[in-house]
């Protein structure tokens, strides 16, 4: 059965990208626009991993970061920072927040399902 992934991101165009990605290496793709959305998604579905958007209105990826967290259910799921302003530091506080791996847009659509593929193999700690 393939691996589902679920994309957590207010940009249509970067969600059309990594449905492009995803399924081309073969993952079921589900897709919520905003993170309220999507951590009910991750409820109703339990993805096996999550790409979360940093930068988004009303709720953002530090926020939902902290509610999978936080959740004695949620807190299994593999996540992965997708983020479009990299500050020095950031990549430290996403992985201290519980992020299993840290990204920078443009994503590199080469190196990307490597790193997907990574972090879904990783054993849980
Ligand atoms: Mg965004």
């Amino acid at each position: 059965m393939a691996e589902k992934i679920l994309v957590i991101e207010d940009n249509e165009q970067n969600r059309v990208l990594m449905r492009q990605i995803m399924t081309r290496h073969g993952y079921d793709l589900l897709e919520a626009k905003d993170g309220l959305t999507g951590i009910e998604m991750a409820r109703a579905h339990m993805p096996d991993l999550i790409l979360l958007d940093i930068q988004m209105p009303v709720m953002n990826g530090f926020m939902v970061i902290r509610e999978l967290r936080n959740d004695v259910v949620l807190r299994k799921i593999k996540v992965i920072a997708v983020t479009s302003f990299a500050m020095k530091g950031d990549r430290e506080k996403a992985l201290e927040a519980g992020f299993d791996a840290y990204v920078t847009k443009p994503i590199d659509t080469r190196t990307f399902p490597e790193l997907v593929k990574q972090v879904l193999t990783q054993v849980q700690t």
